[in-house]
């Protein structure tokens, strides 16, 4: 079953002085339980094209299909989104997933559950302007997976983290795999595509340039 499907996605960003294509007719699907990265340098498109998969920008052209549907609200029942912004920093880790517990009608023990699992328990009341890059990383995860989504999308869940908090994200997304969760996300880096990813797609200027299994496609680059 396709838990996302897209075609002919594109996306220009116009100001009075030029007009810059960000994606220039994106194809794709994603499988139940799959882990889809899309990798390329800085600009290529990567975050344009989660924005769009969250309903936070709209295409030009060309449509998509995320969890069996156009996007509604319903849709974010089932979707948890990891952005690397939006944390409210003067607020304790704590706090900061009680905010969202409380939207979502989520009970304490979940929140105190995943705490545990991402191992800031013990920090838990702690402002966020407190935290190392690793810590808060692991709060917007946190955050994400509040409420169970079956979808998450993940804007360079790793980014700026050292090893050991990589292996401990890369860990922890290995297991939502196993319990079914499709998992879509951005990075630049290679290596870790081949450790988590079971599919990637390389973006150059706004184009799918390959997709494949990153041990397929590495012979190549
Ligand atoms: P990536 O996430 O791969 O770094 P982005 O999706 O952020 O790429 O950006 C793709 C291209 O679109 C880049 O060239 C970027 O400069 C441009 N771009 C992104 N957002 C805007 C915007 N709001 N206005 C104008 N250009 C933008
Ligand atoms: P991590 O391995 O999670 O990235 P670090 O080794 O960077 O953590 O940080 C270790 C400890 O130092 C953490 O408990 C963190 O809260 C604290 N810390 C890191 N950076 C800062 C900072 N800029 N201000 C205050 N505390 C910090």
């Amino acid at each position: 079953m396709d838990v996302v499907q897209v075609s002919e996605l594109c996306k220009k960003y116009k100001n009075k002085y030029r007009t810059k294509i960000a994606l220039d007719n994106i194809s794709f699907s994603v499988k139940k339980g799959e882990i889809l990265g899309i990798i390329g340098p800085s600009g290529v498109g990567k975050t344009t094209l989660l924005k769009i998969l969250t309903g936070q920008l709209l295409p030009d052209s060309g449509q998509f299909d995320i969890l069996g549907g156009k996007i509604s609200q319903k849709t974010y029942e089932n979707l948890g989104i990891m952005m690397s912004d939006g944390l409210y920093e003067t607020l304790s880790i704590k706090y900061n997933l009680q905010l969202f517990a409380e939207i979502f009608n989520i009970n304490s023990k979940r929140v105190d559950q995943l705490l545990k699992i991402t191992d800031l328990y013990e920090l838990r009341n702690k402002k966020v302007t407190k935290l190392s890059s690793g810590e808060k990383q692991r709060l917007l995860l946190c955050r994400t997976l509040l409420h169970q989504p079956q979808l998450l999308l993940l804007d360079e869940p790793t980014s700026r983290l050292d090893p050991k908090n990589t292996v401990a994200i890369h860990e922890l997304l290995s297991k939502l795999k196993r319990e079914g969760k499709t998992i879509i996300l951005t990075t630049h880096d290679m290596l870790e595509a081949e450790q988590i990813c079971d599919r990637v797609i390389f973006l150059h200027q706004g184009r799918v340039i390959e997709i494949g299994r990153p041990y397929e496609l590495k012979l190549k680059y």
